[in-house]
């Protein structure tokens, strides 16, 4: 059955253990090093939400249950006095909003805020909310000092669509507002565009016009992406609410994702179509679709750039339609050099990002890039290439 949304949320507060994702590698669709979940559950009860497969174990009903890492800015002011290399904090994603209504009350995602202010780390903030407009005084603040990037979550234009299948967050109107109010701040801005629903905001005309008014409003970029939906709890609910309002549709999924995959994905035929749509609506509006290098320039070491940079060139040339791979390999390659070197040695006194910089400069210097497992000679010089441009750039804007 669908998730009633009428019941009141509950708050439970837990206290944390950890916070932050110390995984050693930045994710290259949000930059992200020090990702974070200060809830668990969300209030914004998006139908599509991966947050509500089993994988992730969130408790009880995903849109009213909220668990409340009460605990989360002390431990990780903790966590951040420690740090070994410097990276964008994100707050988004994963299995909570962290602008939902709960934050109205435990303001945590301020929290984290002043905190990357009091460290000087860059941020990047992912919402539906229109409750980050509470700390754009914050952001602006972060951004002057080193970069803050305010993204929405945008699939569709379509207010019914978004009621329905979004029935907790904010009206879209209320995010463009919002966008365009932090592009005037100077910050940098973009959309996640995903994922866009088959049959409902997928198709090539929605698909542009999406692009079209970002690009109005001045959006950096616009990532894009298709519908995963896993099997148990997310696909059920998904496929309820289709049944319920659009149940023309549901054989067409049932096709689309008869493999029943445990990543949720569909026919990759499918994902190839959608990937292609955005690939022209992109190209027509002339946004990247990833986030553009002078937001993070010179905010991460540069072996972290470099690999991000890498995957970004695959992805271009994916879109180009070029069958490609080695770029991206290369990319990931590097990241899980740099996290390796972090388990083997990070616990030393010595070790740190600006040690492991020096030494990835080094193998770039020396041409020994390529003798990293997963580093082609071809993908060794585009990244020396980077690091040339890193060079000539100097200091972010
Ligand atoms: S806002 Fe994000 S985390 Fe919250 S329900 Fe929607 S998709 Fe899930």
């Amino acid at each position: 059955m669908a998730q009633p949304q009428h019941r009141e949320p509950s708050y439970r507060e837990q206290d944390a253990k950890t916070i932050t994702r110390l995984r050693g590698m930045v994710d290259p669709w949000f930059l992200a090093r020090y990702g974070m979940n200060l809830y668990r559950g969300c209030e914004h009860g998006c139908v599509y939400c991966d947050g509500r497969a089993e994988r992730y174990y969130v408790p009880g009903d995903f849109a009213r249950d909220i668990t409340v890492k009460g605990n989360a800015v002390a431990v990780l002011d903790h966590e951040l006095s420690r740090l070994k290399e410097p990276g964008f904090l994100f707050l988004g994603g994963g299995v909570c909003d962290a602008y939902q209504p709960a934050e109205e009350r435990y303001r945590l995602a301020r929290g984290v805020l002043e905190l990357a202010r009091k460290y000087q780390l860059p941020v990047h903030v992912l919402t539906k909310a229109s409750l980050v407009e509470r700390d754009l005084d914050l952001l602006a603040e972060i951004n002057a000092q080193t970069r803050a990037i305010l993204s929405f979550s945008i699939q569709t234009l379509d207010d019914d669509l978004q009621r329905r299948f979004e029935p907790g967050a904010a009206p879209i109107t209320e995010r463009l507002r919002l966008l365009a109010t932090a592009k005037k701040l100077g910050m940098g801005v973009g959309v996640m565009a995903m994922p866009v629903l088959p049959g409902l905001s997928d198709q090539p005309d929605r698909i542009d016009r999406l692009v079209g008014t970002m690009a109005e409003l001045g959006a950096d970029f616009v990532c894009g992406g298709g519908l995963t939906l896993r099997p148990g709890t997310q696909k059920d609910t998904y496929l309820d609410v289709l049944r319920e309002h659009y149940s023309a549709l549901v054989p067409g999924y049932q096709r689309a994702y008869r493999s029943n995959l445990a990543s949720g994905a569909p026919d990759p035929r499918y994902l190839a179509r959608v990937d292609a749509r955005f690939a022209a609506a992109l190209r027509r509006h002339g946004l990247p679709g990833r986030a553009p290098r002078r937001l993070f320039r010179s905010l991460m070491p540069l072996y972290a750039e470099v690999a991000v940079l890498l995957e970004h060139r695959e992805f271009e040339l994916h879109q180009a339609g070029s069958p490609g791979g080695a770029l991206g390999r290369a990319g990931h390659a590097i990241q899980q050099w740099a996290r390796q070197s972090f388990t083997k040695r990070g616990r030393r006194k010595a070790f740190n990002g600006t040690v492991l910089e020096a030494e990835f400069r080094a193998m770039v210097t020396a041409g020994t890039l390529h003798e990293l497992p997963g580093v082609t000679t071809a993908a060794a010089a585009v990244a020396s290439l980077l690091v040339k441009e890193a060079a000539a750039e100097g200091a972010p804007d």
